[in-house]
């Protein structure tokens, strides 16, 4: 006990007890709701987003140089269901009780970062839900083993709320580069003692130039340690319009993280992320068969950030005796990860393909196609 009297308590605590039976309340995706498990209570959550607003960027970059964050230990929770006390990592955002099973957010991991989180997108897909999804997701496809769908194991569902980082910029991009046109001539070359006519392919190029102006809207980047960008890019869009002020009763009975990946970190990959976007626009604009050359120069203004909270399910499943990973968009639904590629049946579509190719050319060179 002695180590427990040394260190100090978790003090922020949230209070969700149940008004009509005294049970904790938990926040039910199914009913959308913040519900009790013992008595069937039901309550509505805030839809205020009254706080869910952007925030100047190069201000909160210039302060976060001068933050120092508190050195983060480990506290004693203090459990107020049975009174059990044990030791949880200051940062980690749910505590379980292990004794009593009772679980509460502890509110104090917030405080250790220097930003807070403004909003939070609250679970829409339930664990059954994410199941069927899991189901109907590992079956699609051509490329994969045919016993994927009956022999892959789900591993592990995690729904989880996710700590991102949402930038807004206007850019304005002066764009020039090279397009290529290509167009065939025919030209006579000496093949043994003849004189063969051969279409050759030529490219004519031109320089280009223009002009984009374009506004940015909620470029989403992950703060989350444990979530891949790659993988989050595969299940956007978010409907953040549905985004509510930031209310730690949503995450009661799910998994939750602070974020870990500082706002200077975020921002690097969101403007990585609008500078592919525009570069993508550019070679739109400057069209062609094809491309060299092309430069853009990009001024960006009145860059703004918010810190929102997202639900998603981290989930893995299994496979002879692999373990493959995948996400869901808590919101939307959307699946995408890792899967087993059977690769004699991407050789055999090889295969027929290029007796395909071989057919058409044999046909010809024995003149069954009377074309030409
Ligand atoms: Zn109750
Ligand atoms: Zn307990």
């Amino acid at each position: 006990m002695s180590d427990f009297e040394e260190s100090k308590q978790i003090e922020k605590l949230l209070d969700v007890d149940c008004p009509s039976c005294g049970s904790k309340l938990f926040y039910s995706a199914e009913h959308r709701q913040i519900s009790c498990h013992h008595c069937g209570y039901k309550e509505d959550y805030q839809r205020d987003n009254t706080q869910v607003v952007e925030l100047d960027l190069s201000a909160a970059l210039q302060q976060l140089c001068y933050f120092v964050p508190e050195k983060t230990d480990r506290k004693v929770y203090d459990c107020k269901s049975c009174g059990a006390k044990f030791m949880v990592d200051v940062e980690k955002t749910r505590v379980n009780c292990g004794f009593c099973g009772s679980e509460n957010v502890n509110l104090e991991a917030f405080d250790h970062k220097y930003i807070q989180p403004s909003g939070i997108l609250p679970f829409e897909v339930p664990k059954k839900k994410a199941e069927d999804l899991f189901q109907e997701w590992v079956g699609k496809g051509w490329f994969h083993p045919g016993k994927l769908k009956t022999l892959a194991r789900l591993d592990a569902l995690h729904g989880v709320y996710i700590p991102f980082w949402t930038f807004d910029a206007e850019t304005s991009s002066d764009w020039k580069g090279e397009a290529g046109f290509n167009y065939y001539e025919t030209v006579r070359v000496k093949v043994g003692d003849n004189y063969q006519q051969q279409q050759v392919q030529k490219t004519r190029w031109e320089w280009r130039s223009g002009h984009i102006n374009h506004f940015f809207d909620d470029v989403i980047v992950s703060a989350s340690t444990n979530l891949d960008q790659r993988f989050l890019d595969r299940i956007l869009p978010f409907k953040m319009d549905q985004a509510v002020n930031f209310d730690a009763r949503l995450m009661v009975g799910w998994e939750s993280e602070i974020y870990g990946v500082e706002l200077d970190n975020g921002w690097k990959k969101g403007n990585e992320i609008i500078n592919e976007q525009l570069r993508f626009m550019c070679m739109q604009e400057l069209g062609g068969d094809t491309q060299r050359n092309l430069s853009v120069k990009t001024e960006k203004c009145n860059e703004t950030y918010k810190h929102v909270i997202l639900p998603i399910w981290l989930c893995s499943y299994r496979f002879n005796e692999k373990i493959y990973r995948f996400v869901i968009n808590g919101q939307t639904g959307k699946v995408h990860g890792q899967k087993p590629i059977a690769w004699w049946k991407v050789i055999l579509v090889v295969l027929i393909f290029v007796l395909f190719i071989a057919s058409i050319v044999w046909m010809r060179e024995s003149g069954i196609f009377a074309g030409d």
